[in-house]
């Protein structure tokens, strides 16, 4: 039973409305790994850090139980560098900078003790590398699971486009969904990207909850309303790990099990947005966890007597 993430780890300078940071630990596949080592373990992780990357960070993931033989250190390289700036509604943001440093040239290797996870989350990273980890899999997992973003639409569509035939899963935002389709009904684009490959696309929207599509179903999460929202870099990360990391502890992959990892995904996406950075994952206790389900349970249950029944 494990779970192997790929993607992005780097540091991060972000400005919100109400503040803003210096260069601090993020990373797609940073957050993944923080998330979903709350559900099953071990997280097996393949990235690349520069000499940079903080050897502490690096440490207390491992003590998580995220195993970090397929993360490559270039000591004398700089790490994965992103910069963004939010804007007033917290939904959208601008990148003000990206570095690619150690991750331009990144080839990735999957390790031997890697072969027979149950679970390939590919993380926000160059289609190229998620294409390479694909590849390098001797026996494909039982479940594929691609997050990408606008960035490599406008950069790597080709590539994007192959990747997206060989998973199972798409994780996009709304308007990366409406890029990736050219519809701008959301129900018009999940039909159109799902004839692309997935059985399953997930549309993240942010404060709005999520909608997963699964030929002609659809099911909706909401997002908890949150009387602060502090900085909601890596919330999509994080709804990601929690997802892989609760469908890997059931083993549940149908669309009825899919329901309840969006709303976990969701669960825990709401606690990493309320500090800067991984702040408030480090921190997260599983008692905090279920307080939080519960409160999803009361948000969206609901009694009615259908008069015609
Ligand atoms: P999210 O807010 O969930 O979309 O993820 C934010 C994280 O994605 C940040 O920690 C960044 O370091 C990382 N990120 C931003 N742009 C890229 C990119 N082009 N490739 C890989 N990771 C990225």
């Amino acid at each position: 039973m494990s779970v192997i993430v790929v993607g992005s780890m780097a540091f991060d300078a972000i400005e919100t409305p109400f503040g803003k940071s210096d260069k601090i630990v993020g990373g797609a596949a940073t957050y993944i790994a923080w998330s979903a080592s709350n559900f099953t373990k071990p997280i097996q992780q393949i990235s690349v850090v520069g000499g940079d990357f903080p050897q502490e960070e690096l440490d207390t993931l491992k003590a998580r139980g995220v195993q970090l033989d397929g993360v490559q250190i270039k000591k004398d390289k700089k790490s994965f560098f992103w910069k963004g700036r939010y804007h007033m509604d917290m939904n959208t943001r601008d990148t003000l900078e990206t570095q690619l440093n150690v991750l331009g040239e990144f080839e990735p290797v999957v390790p031997d003790n890697f072969q027979d996870a149950d679970i390939l989350m590919l993380g926000n990273l160059s289609p190229t590398v998620q294409l390479g980890v694909i590849e390098q899999l001797k026996k494909r997992p039982k479940l594929v699971v691609l997050d990408t973003m606008n960035f490599w639409m406008e950069t790597a569509m080709e590539d994007l486009e192959k990747v997206i035939a060989k998973v199972d899963v798409l994780l996009v935002n709304d308007s990366e969904a409406r890029q990736l389709s050219g519809q701008y009904s959301l129900v018009g684009a999940a039909k159109e990207i799902l004839k692309m490959g997935p059985k399953y696309l997930i549309i993240k929207k942010g404060e709005h909850g999520a909608l997963l599509f699964h030929k002609d179903h659809v099911f909706f999460a909401p997002a908890l309303p949150l009387e602060e929202v502090f900085d909601p870099t890596g919330a999509g990360d994080t709804f990601a790990g929690g997802f892989v990391g609760y469908l890997d502890s059931t083993k549940d992959f149908s669309f009825e099990g899919m329901k309840t990892a969006i709303i976990v995904g969701s669960a825990i996406a709401s606690f990493c947005v309320e500090k800067f950075g991984t702040t408030r994952l480090r921190e997260l206790t599983r008692q905090e966890i279920d307080e939080r389900l519960q409160e999803f349970i009361d948000l969206v249950s609901f009694d009615i007597s259908l008069v015609s029944r």
